[in-house]
């Protein structure tokens, strides 16, 4: 009679992120997942059971990548599309449907927003945007709730438990972008979220190569979901596939230098004299920190400063950078810096992005995996006086 088994703890991120989803170990078959490029796959016989065609989403690469996002998130099911956006228009098409009303944060992505205010309207679907609690604005009609953890530019992090509390009493879907954080920072679907996105274009490849989304969540939605990827089409391509799950094996080691560097930053250029202000959600004097600290196992790659003299300032600064580099997009081994005034937020009026934490001068960076002590120097050099 053999004892009975302690109950074995589920594999850390680490773990998870080299190996789930990937081959089983018999002798003979490939350590690393194949690449499966066709487009389709023979059948038995007609009618032998599920048709395989990888706009299905039943390419065995696909497959795999999405094992290993739900192993990551601890959900039952997951699946990739072809971006961020696929991944978001998919869920909320998947949630809603003419008549329906959403809820969402004001401050998310650009894309969001445009598909929330511009798209779904034109098949009947209104969104509320809502600078604070989202649930104060739900309607009988509502069917989602679309929020960030944390959010663009200045991480503010929202009371994720509360909110899926008060959405569950509701009968509402909460949907949580959390791209920034990563699945190694946040896993938000252990907080209550029904359904969880990433641009996989970010943190989960890695390496600004590869443009991908992804779904976690329970399999009734993610069925629904990829009902809505089957029609609509967006399907990742499995050599992009492959790209991403490659990218992935080193989410953990990436983010716990992501993590460690920006840390380190954030600290460093808060005590800069040509800085104004910094905006870390690891850092004490960030007004979410303590709400981050109870949610997310890492503070992430993601923080903003504000240059004193503002945004010309600011734009001094940069031009003299050699090693971070000015370009749009986050979450890869390259450190990337942006100001919000000229890209997501540039639409929006000096008071208006004060209102929402963006003071003048204010760079967002994307904290990259090279060496802090370069980093440091970098943008010593580039924040010196004028002489
Ligand atoms: C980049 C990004 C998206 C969109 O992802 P794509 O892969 O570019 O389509 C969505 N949400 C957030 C928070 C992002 O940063």
């Amino acid at each position: 009679m053999s004892a009975p088994r302690e109950p074995r703890p589920d594999p850390g991120p680490s773990t998870l992120a080299v190996h789930a989803g990937g081959p089983s170990p018999s002798p003979g078959a490939p350590v690393v997942a194949p690449v499966v490029h066709s487009a389709t796959f023979f059948y038995a016989e007609e009618g032998d059971g599920e048709l395989r065609y990888t706009r299905y989403l039943n390419n065995p690469t696909l497959e795999a990548v999405a094992r290993r996002v739900a192993a990551l998130e601890g959900t039952e099911a997951a699946l990739v599309t072809s971006s961020g956006m696929a991944a978001m228009a998919m869920t909320l098409l998947a949630l809603t449907r003419a008549g329906d009303h959403i809820v969402a944060a004001r401050d998310l992505y650009g894309g969001t927003v445009t598909l929330l205010s511009e798209e779904l309207p034109r098949l009947g679907i209104e969104t509320t945007f809502v600078p604070g609690d989202p649930t104060s604005a739900l309607r009988p009609e509502t069917k989602a709730i679309v929020i960030e953890v944390p959010s663009n530019p200045v991480m503010r992090v929202p009371d994720l438990p509360g909110i899926a509390r008060a959405a569950r009493a509701a009968g509402v879907a909460l949907v949580v972008d959390a791209t920034f954080a990563s699945p190694v920072n946040l896993r938000a679907a252990d907080h209550g979220a029904s359904a969880v996105v990433h641009s996989g274009t970010k943190y989960l490849g890695g390496h600004s190569d590869v443009t991908a989304g992804v779904v976690a969540g329970d399999a009734e939605l993610i069925a629904s979901v990829r009902r809505r990827v089957r029609s609509f089409g967006p399907v990742l391509d499995p050599g992009a596939a492959a790209t991403l799950e490659r990218g992935m094996k080193t989410l953990a080691v990436r983010v716990q230098r992501h993590n460690a560097n920006a840390a380190a930053l954030a600290d460093w250029l808060a005590a800069h004299p040509a800085v104004e202000s910094v905006s870390y959600p690891g850092r004490a004097d960030h007004p979410d920190h303590e709400r981050a600290a109870a949610l997310m196992s890492g503070f992430g790659g993601m923080l903003g400063f504000a240059v004193r003299g503002g945004d010309e300032a600011a734009l001094r600064a940069l031009r003299r950078l050699r090693i971070l580099r000015v370009a749009p997009s986050l979450g890869s081994v390259e450190s990337l810096v942006s100001m919000p005034r000229y890209t997501s937020h540039a639409s929006l009026t000096d008071p208006e992005r004060a209102e929402r934490g963006i003071p003048p001068g204010y760079v967002r960076v994307s904290v990259g995996v090279e060496d802090l002590q370069d980093l440091r120097e970098d943008l010593a050099r580039a924040l010196e006086p004028e002489r």
